[in-house]
């Protein structure tokens, strides 16, 4: 029989496209799904975005790049990032990667293996622990907690600090809370972990400008006293509703860019070049597109919160961040997996079950809002009969 290392024994999976298949299948038979399960824009990448990676196919750009991407993109990155958070980032700190979630592939495969214990959050997105259970390493979640408003509580997570500490995962704006951590809280960590430069950050800013009512992300990248062990994790699929372009980036310390650029050069060589290419002229180009988007999702939060707390035995905080909402149903009866499981396949409304994000998820729902405005309120609709007939 074959065997393969002990880690594959232990590699998670992230079950928002289990439940994306279902509903298709579910959607194939003739049933109306209303999917509000997959974490994806449902707005098409902008038109400017696509033309540049048609004009990158007929200029010839058919070939291999650098394996951190091309220059001129990791020039593009580095000003976006001085133009939103004032600090100035080295072009060549910058790695392109297939999607952001390489990013954290990356990340944890140099700081996990037996013995190192590595601090993510929980509820949290679900690769971050099977990738620390891959390596081997133990994982130590950190506690989200909905009366925090879903933001990191500094001090819960310092006190999670051993001498084995290698690597602590951040989150904010969260998947799948919504929750944006407060500046001073960030602050506090920050101030907690300059006591400690044996330990490696891993900041997941993905939705980073998705923020509702004026709240403010704070990139952890404007904390001088981290910035030689800080892995910033960002990319185009969420802002850019680009999740299909497979286009993401980091910014390395100096202590660690050479080993990213080796994981590239053996992993994956480059990203696709026109793909290189449209998220440029997503970078450069004008902006309106996000604005518009950041309307339309925030109508529809409004819409899912109140919605929400509108169904027997539900309640929902409101998010300030992303596009996910994230209900506490622990009063209407039901463990999360099963209610999720049955308002998808007896009303053909998709959620993810919390306990799919950690175990601080059961109680929990995960709703996300990328989906018409209407077809929210149909969803809320079908809910609220499922819920009134089966509590
Ligand atoms: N980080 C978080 C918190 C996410 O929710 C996601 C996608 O859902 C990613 C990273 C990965 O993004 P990408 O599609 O660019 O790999």
């Amino acid at each position: 029989m074959l065997k393969t290392i002990e880690g594959f024994n232990r590699i998670g999976e992230e079950n928002a496209f289990a439940v994306l298949a279902r509903a298709t299948e579910l959607a194939r038979t003739g049933k109306d799904i209303i999917n509000l399960g997959i974490g994806q824009p449902d707005f098409r990448t902008p038109d400017h975005i696509v033309e540049a990676a048609v004009k990158a196919l007929r200029d010839g750009h058919h070939g291999y790049t650098p394996a951190t991407g091309i220059l001129p993109l990791r020039e593009g990155v580095a000003a976006d990032i001085e133009k939103r958070t004032g600090v100035a980032v080295d072009p060549d700190k910058v790695v392109v990667v297939p999607g952001g979630k390489v990013t954290m592939f990356m990340a944890i495969l140099m700081f996990g293996e037996p013995g190192a214990e590595i601090l993510y959050p929980d509820p949290g997105f679900p690769i971050y622990r099977s990738m620390i259970e891959f390596t081997g390493a133990t994982p130590v979640p950190v506690p989200i907690r909905e009366e925090n408003d879903f933001a990191f509580s500094a001090e819960e997570t310092l006190g999670l600090l051993t001498p084995n500490t290698r690597l602590i995962i951040l989150n904010s704006p969260a998947n799948p809370t919504g929750g944006v951590t407060p500046r001073a809280e960030i602050e506090k960590l920050v101030a907690g972990l300059a006591a400690r430069p044996d330990i490696a950050i891993l900041s997941d800013e993905i939705y980073g400008q998705m923020t509702y009512d004026g709240a403010v992300h704070t990139s952890l990248l404007e904390f001088e006293a981290i910035r030689d062990r800080l892995i910033l994790l960002d990319g185009w699929s969420k802002t850019y509703a680009m999740t299909g372009w497979r286009m993401g980036y980091a910014v390395w310390p100096q202590a660690l860019i050479d080993k990213a650029r080796k994981l590239a050069v053996n992993c994956w060589s480059c990203v696709n070049a026109p793909a290189q290419y449209a998220g440029l002229a997503a970078l450069e180009g004008p902006q309106d597109a996000v604005a518009d988007m950041m309307r339309e999702f925030d109508k529809r939060r409004k819409l899912v919160v109140d919605g929400l707390n509108a169904l027997p035995g539900v309640s929902a905080r409101t998010p300030m961040g992303a596009f996910y909402a994230f209900p506490n149903i622990s009063a209407t009866g039901w463990k999360a997996k099963p209610l999720a499981s049955a308002l998808l396949e007896e009303t053909g409304v998709a959620t993810i079950g919390g306990p799919d994000f950690g175990i601080l998820g059961e109680g929990y729902i995960r709703l996300s809002y990328a989906n018409s405005a209407e077809n929210i309120a149909r969803a809320l609709e079908r809910m609220g009969e499922f819920l009134s007939n089966k509590a």
